[in-house]
């Protein structure tokens, strides 16, 4: 497994671990490579987390990087890009002004490391998982968040 590849595990235990703390039902978590795509992630919900306050969604979409940070393994920066442009899109659907987003996804950044370090047994156990079988399934997600 190559740094990138775990780094991925990292990101995806992020969103997974943030969103599961909101109470948003994860259906599966994933790493997986394609020839077209090279190693790309993850993570399903049931729902999206339409319920939340826009600040929670937005740390749901920072949790990736935030996961990245906090167990010091990057993945290709193109997963983050792709999680800001969402925030962005959030923020705008918002009325948060354009000048106000960087702040915003500050907040929201370190609100994400926040929780993974309150869950960074949880956490740690499911990057490990997905490094080692590239797919928790929600039976087994929930039982690495509940044990
Ligand atoms: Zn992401």
């Amino acid at each position: 497994m190559t740094e990138t590849q775990r780094g991925l595990c990292c990101h995806e235990a992020g969103h997974a671990v943030v969103a599961w703390s909101f109470g948003v039902p994860v259906i599966a978590v994933y790493v997986s490579f394609s020839v077209a795509r090279g190693w790309q992630g993850g993570t399903k919900y049931y729902w999206r987390s339409r319920a939340l306050h826009y600040m929670d969604r937005a740390t749901s979409l920072a949790a990736g990087r935030a996961g990245e940070e906090l167990f010091d393994c990057p993945a290709h920066y193109s997963a983050w890009l792709a999680d800001l442009s969402e925030i962005s899109v959030l923020l705008n659907a918002n009325g948060i002004s354009e000048d106000e987003h960087w702040a915003r996804v500050t907040e929201a950044r370190e609100c994400a490391r926040l929780i993974l370090k309150n869950h960074r047994e949880r956490a740690i156990k499911l990057v490990n998982r997905l490094a080692e079988a590239g797919h928790v399934g929600d039976a087994e997600f929930l039982r690495l968040m509940t044990k």
